[in-house]
């Protein structure tokens, strides 16, 4: 199966959290936390089409600024999501600079502002040709956790404690469209763009008796069939890509059982763990995760692959150590879940 995200965290383990997800075939992204970007290349932050902040300590919000540095004068909607007081925030660091000059510009940026509540969200718009005064006052929606939704994909959120409110995040694409390359030889097609449309067309779901127009070989060649003779051929679905994201939460009872809900028999877990294990009472204090606890959550929800970061500087030389720390703790929480399911 050749996924439909490709997840990475923008810096090593000691530095600022950032997960980038860009899209297969796709000039597209979205952000989990924008702490520091910089080692993200410039066209890799433009393809962000959604940043979902956790909370806006400075680690994980100084990108921000590069995000927006890099997006004026660009033909751009980004949409950006928070924890309460985001929008003043957001208004904040706006209201750092002068506009005076951004009218000027051919290609007006907008900005689409959620700040996420236990029960609603609120939501503004900003355009930089009106110097990013808000466009309207804020509308207020219901939320039962999915902050955002499109036909191939959906994003959920949950707010959990770290002294204050911080939002943890899961993206799950509806369901997985795999391209049978035989299929393909045998209708005398090459892979291309076209694929794009054509799983966009089924994640629609696009009535099978429509035609669909196979442009190929560089849009050269073109073919034509009903989209629903052509998915028969070519294309095999199976369950969908579940990518979730946990940052800066305490180990408390609460917590945990909202981070296993949101974040069950995900394909790729990423989760703090800013703590060893012997430090335990400091993670407490500063409102973290433990290694192990870390591992313990990813091994309880039967996550498939697991990834680390946000360790402490305090721990600069000893990574091979935390990761240990991690794996044991993953390890032995999974298949006692396991044995919890033979047996239950
Ligand atoms: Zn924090
Ligand atoms: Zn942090």
């Amino acid at each position: 199966m050749r996924p439909s995200f490709h997840p990475r965290l923008i810096n090593g383990p000691f530095d600022d959290p950032g997960l980038f997800i860009p899209f297969q075939f796709q000039n597209r992204a979205v952000i989990f936390d924008l702490g520091d970007i910089n080692r993200l290349a410039s066209k890799d932050i433009l393809k962000i089409s959604h940043a979902f902040v956790s909370h806006t300590h400075m680690d994980h919000f100084i990108g921000f600024d590069r995000l927006l540095r890099l997006s004026l004068g660009r033909p751009k909607n980004l949409s950006l999501y928070g924890p309460p007081g985001f929008l003043e925030n957001v208004e904040g660091k706006l209201a750092g600079y002068s506009w005076n000059l951004v009218d000027k510009y051919n290609y007006p940026l907008s900005l689409r502002l959620t700040e996420v509540h236990p029960q609603y969200t609120v939501c503004r718009h900003y355009r930089c040709r009106d110097r990013f005064k808000p466009v309207q006052d804020p509308v207020k929606q219901s939320f039962s956790g999915i902050l955002h939704e499109e036909p191939a994909f959906k994003v959920s959120a949950a707010i959990f404690d770290h002294s204050i409110p911080c939002l943890g995040f899961s993206i799950r694409e509806r369901f997985h469209v795999n391209i049978i390359k035989d299929g393909l030889k045998t209708l005398g097609l090459t892979p291309g763009p076209w694929l794009t449309e054509f799983k966009q067309a089924l994640y629609r779901q696009a009535d099978p008796a429509s035609k669909f127009e196979a442009k190929f070989d560089r849009q050269k060649s073109a073919k034509h069939f009903s989209l629903g003779a052509l998915a028969q051929k070519i294309a095999r679905i199976t369950p969908g890509q579940k990518i979730s994201y946990i940052t800066d939460v305490v180990y408390s009872q609460s917590n945990r059982k909202r981070i296993v809900a949101l974040v069950k028999e995900s394909d790729h877990l990423f989760i703090e763990a800013a703590f060893m294990e012997q430090d335990r009472e400091i993670a407490e204090r500063k409102h973290h995760l433990t290694t192990r606890q870390a591992g313990h959550l990813a091994g309880t929800a039967q996550v498939k692959q697991l990834t680390v970061f946000h360790f402490s500087p305090r721990y600069t030389g000893m990574e091979q150590q935390m990761r240990q720390e991690v794996t044991t703790a993953y390890e032995s929480s999974f298949r006692q879940q396991v044995e919890i399911g033979l047996d239950g």
